[in-house]
């Protein structure tokens, strides 16, 4: 039952808006320092680094979080993602001393900017996530 709520309650609990900022970046209104752009998704630097590595990888559609994103995108725009995220790992060669990859959504979370962004970190000891 859990399942069948959360996804009548889905379509309702996110609507986007078109003047986020990431919506900008996406539309070039703003400028961005960008690793990858591949035809579904960009991934650029984050303006306030949390560690060395701090990139941001966003899809291209109008999405607002992960599970809107998961529920919604296309097969193509969901494999162009989650390739994207490889791509810049194996680019930045996170995988010799590990890295993590988080996405805020929504209130609990405390997210930001309301367009889909996972945040890939690295390049220093990142402690545990919950304590
Ligand atoms: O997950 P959350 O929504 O809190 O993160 C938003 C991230 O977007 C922040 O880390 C912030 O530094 C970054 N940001 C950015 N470029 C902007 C505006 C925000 O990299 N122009």
């Amino acid at each position: 039952w859990r399942q069948t709520e959360y996804r009548r309650m889905t379509p309702m609990a996110y609507s986007y808006d078109d003047q986020n900022i990431f919506a900008k970046i996406l539309r070039g209104e703003i400028p961005n320092d960008t690793v990858l752009e591949t035809e579904h998704s960009l991934a650029f630097r984050d303006i306030r680094p949390q560690a060395p590595l701090h990139i941001l990888v966003i899809p291209k559609g109008a999405y607002v979080t992960f599970d809107h994103f998961a529920q919604n995108a296309s097969d193509a725009e969901i494999a162009d993602y989650v390739r994207t995220v490889g791509k810049v790992c194996e680019m930045e060669g996170v995988e010799a001393d590990g890295w993590r990859l988080i996405s805020n959504a929504g209130e609990n979370a405390v997210q930001e900017v309301p367009h889909l962004h996972v945040h890939i970190l690295g390049g220093r000891a990142l402690g545990r996530m919950l304590e």
